[in-house]
């Protein structure tokens, strides 16, 4: 008898997930309350501006790699310029090149000598992470404050729009909480760990940063067209509900209420997953409700390239939260990938708010637009105003795996062995980026196999 499978939500998590059951020969149903599947994968063509309002670019992996070539994406891929290997950190008010490799650090302007020195301290320091330890806390152990301030702090804020000293170094980072548990010290790790300890995988010759020629979303809807006839678009789930060892959804508009499945894939963020488990567990719902999204504005500005006094060699630039600037960083889209831009322009990507100045995202986007020019023109030095700018403002952009986020992970596993056939698969569980949410939907769809034969 074939099973049939519904998954909730149609991001990148959800997608995948569907796709991977689909070849497995799993009747699937893909459950989506947009117009379109993509989440927040959202590339906008304006003119000859190509515009990314959620991720820019992904890190490739093993799963990731192998999901293109099935898509026969390859020829679409886009690889990140050499040049974007560069990144910049601002310290002082001036952008200081970052160090590519760890014995770079030593010749670095960014760190001070008493910095550098304690630096190399780290393979003796014998401590482990205790429990509940922040990001902060771990690299200050390891390697002091100076680290934390220019290294740490605005890594961080490139990665979740996080705050360091809230977010759990076993959750957020995992594999840097394991190289110190094997290693004893994050350095001996890095220089003479195994390759595969990291779990990465790039084909040669493929640069480590990429994306695609006409933008992120080539991927969502890719996925979106070769599952087609099973995606029901414009359908919100309010609810979740068992019947006789089947499992029904409940919708807004009722339309498949009577459908059954024998299980179901939670790929919705965590405040929507805590409504459509309630009747299930109180205490995960509540969880799951409070994981926190700070909000973040993205706002895209050009300008021609000969208006920018600074020469845009690199990513872009991170801002350290001791400089007190009211912009966490900036990407040079145009800079990292082509035909971002008209030819002779540059499109930098600006993000204000984040854990560090979340009270920003309230003001208008006027304001918003001000905010960046002027920190972009005491920065890079600007002669005029952009000559195109736009703004989209997420009001929960990233879930943050903060200190206690371990307990809602153990619980969610503890609810999946309670309620069988249920399923989750979202960024708020077992990473954030994309090509993590790639490898927990071939995870996902795997252990969904498994338990369709019992
Ligand atoms: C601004 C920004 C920048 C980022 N930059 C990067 C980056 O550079 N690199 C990187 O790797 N990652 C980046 N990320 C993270 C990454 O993009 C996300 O973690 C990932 O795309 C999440 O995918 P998902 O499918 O788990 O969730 P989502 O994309 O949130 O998808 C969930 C889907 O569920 C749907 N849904 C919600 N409620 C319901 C309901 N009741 N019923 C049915 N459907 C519902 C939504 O409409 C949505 O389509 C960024 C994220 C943001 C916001």
């Amino acid at each position: 008898m074939i099973k049939k499978v519904c998954v909730i939500g149609g991001g990148i998590s959800g997608l995948c997930t569907a796709f991977r059951l689909k070849k497995k020969g799993v009747e699937v149903l893909l459950v989506e309350r947009g117009e379109v599947c993509g989440g927040n994968i959202q590339t906008e063509k304006t003119g000859d501006y190509l515009i990314e309002w959620g991720p820019n670019s992904t890190l490739v992996s093993e799963h990731l790699f192998e999901l293109v070539a099935e898509l026969r994406l390859l020829d679409e891929v886009a690889q990140a310029n050499a040049t974007a290997k560069k990144r910049y950190i601002l310290k002082d008010g001036k952008l200081r090149a970052l160090p590519l490799k760890i014995v770079d650090i030593i010749s670095s302007d960014i760190f001070s000598i008493q910095a550098k020195l304690r630096l190399l301290r780290e393979t003796f320091i014998k401590s482990k992470s205790p429990k509940n330890e922040s990001v902060a806390e771990f690299f200050e152990r390891r390697f002091g404050q100076e680290i934390v301030d220019f290294a740490v702090d605005p890594f961080v804020s490139g990665i979740f729009a996080g705050n360091p000293e809230r977010l759990s170094i076993k959750s957020a980072f995992p594999l840097l909480f394991q190289m110190e548990k094997d290693y004893g010290s994050i350095l001996k790790a890095s220089l003479f760990g195994k390759k595969e300890k990291q779990g990465e995988f790039v084909p040669k010759g493929i640069s480590r940063t990429v994306s695609f020629k006409s933008g992120m979303q080539t991927l969502t809807d890719k996925l979106a067209a070769n599952l087609s006839d099973e995606i029901k678009t414009k359908t919100e789930v309010e609810q979740c509900i068992t019947e006789n060892g089947k499992w029904k959804i409940k919708t807004v508009s009722g339309n498949l209420n009577d459908e059954s499945f024998d299980a179901i894939v939670i790929a919705v963020p965590s405040f929507v997953a805590a409504k459509l488990i309630e009747n299930f567990d109180g205490e995960l719902s509540r969880q799951l409700s409070e994981i926190y999204h700070p909000p973040l504005a993205v706002i895209v500005s050009a300008f021609r390239k000969q208006d920018i006094d600074f020469g845009l060699d690199g990513f872009g630039f991170l801002i350290p939260k001791v400089e007190r600037r009211k912009i966490l960083g900036s990407l040079w889209s145009s800079v990292i990938f082509e035909n971002r831009a008209p030819q002779g322009v540059h499109l930098l990507t600006t993000f204000i708010g984040g854990a560090r100045n979340a009270e920003l995202f309230d003001k208008s986007d006027e304001e918003l637009f001000c905010i960046a020019f002027d920190e972009l023109d005491s920065i890079l030095g600007l002669k005029v105003k952009p000559i195109f700018q736009q703004i989209k403002c997420w009001t929960r952009a990233i879930p943050q795996y903060n200190i206690g986020y371990e307990k809602i992970e153990n619980d969610i596993e503890d609810f999946s062995r309670k309620n069988r056939g249920i399923f989750f698969c979202s960024n708020f569980y077992r990473g954030i980026s994309v090509g993590d949410c790639v490898k927990n939907a071939h995870r996902t769809a795997n252990e969904i196999e498994d338990y369709l034969k019992k």
